[in-house]
């Protein structure tokens, strides 16, 4: 997993464009700034999904989303977003880590109905949880989802699971109708620290309400992160303290496919066998196709306890 931040944070007039994570504090004002662009890493995703459009847009947003969550994570570990919805689309789902990597899908099956048309969305639930750097769940957090867009649900839940002064907003636009590309995907995060007045927290806010993201979209795709952050600096000054590289990264493994597959059960396992092929596998996050043999299944099976349903 190579990952590591930048040694030193390099002055302003060096940044390079691309993939990336900065972060910030102000220098009176008890408050952070989180930045991300993450265009190429979400058009990335949703290609290997065949997300278009509307469904590319959501998942590119979901992406920045869960980055700018992790990297409140005071240690390593990761932050998983699920949106739950009804409609065209049952949910959307989005996992990372503090240091830049993430994965997210939306089921296949709502891909192929929806294509490139704009998807009924009715709202559900969003679940944050947060796992150490093993895998546990350390914290989870429900909120209903007041509408169907990321930045409104995930601000939502900041303010009332967390309940702290916070405002989130994560844009992607396609750069055609027909969706195959994002222009841009990023966003940024603002949060006060407990020290925050109030009157400081509003004058922040008022800032943040007024950001179109879109206006900082670069020509050729990606976004200027700096301007944007000249923006909230104008009005507050703050230093960039960290910068990460954005990269997409799924942990799946064949152990992992197989561990899932011995939980469909002794029956469907059987069944599988029966059919005396290889049998197809999916990550549903990243798309990676594990071709399982019928020794392995049959191996399942032998390590499965007898089904206790059977008579
Ligand atoms: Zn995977």
């Amino acid at each position: 997993m190579e990952n590591t931040p930048l040694p030193a944070f390099s002055p302003p007039t060096t940044f390079s464009h691309g993939d990336r994570i900065w972060r910030a504090t102000g220098d009176k004002l008890a408050v952070r700034i989180v930045l991300v662009d993450n265009t190429e890493t979400a058009n990335r995703i949703a290609s290997a999904h065949g997300a278009q459009a509307f469904a590319r847009q959501l998942l590119g947003e979901s992406i920045s989303a869960s980055l700018l969550l992790a990297s409140g994570l005071k240690g390593p570990g990761t932050i998983q977003l699920r949106f739950s919805l009804s409609g065209d689309i049952s949910r959307v789902a989005a996992d990372a880590t503090p240091m830049g990597l993430v994965r997210a899908m939306i089921p296949q099956e709502d891909l192929s109905r929806t294509g490139n048309f704009e998807p009924m969305l009715l709202p559900q639930m969003l679940t944050v949880s947060k796992l150490d750097r093993d895998g546990q769940r350390i914290a989870e957090g429900i909120v209903e989802m007041e509408s169907a867009d990321i930045s409104q649900s995930v601000t939502h839940y900041l303010r009332q699971s967390e309940q702290g002064k916070a405002w989130l907003r994560a844009t992607s636009v396609c750069d055609t109708p027909t969706g195959e590309r994002l222009h841009f995907s990023g966003g940024f995060l603002i949060e006060g620290f407990p020290g925050l007045l109030e009157a400081g927290w509003k004058a922040i806010e008022t800032t943040a309400q007024g950001l179109d993201v879109a206006a900082y979209a670069l020509p050729g795709g990606g976004l200027d992160l700096h301007a944007l952050f000249n923006q909230f600096a104008a009005h507050f000054p703050a230093q960039i303290h960290q910068e990460f590289k954005v990269e997409s990264y799924c942990p799946c493994t064949e152990d992992g496919v197989l561990r899932a597959m011995a939980g469909l059960g002794r029956d469907e396992l059987l069944s599988i066998l029966m059919e005396g092929q290889d049998t197809e596998v999916f990550c549903e996050f990243c798309r990676r196709r594990y071709a399982i043999l019928p020794e392995q299944i049959g191996a399942l099976l032998d390590g499965l306890e007898p089904d206790e349903e059977l008579p």
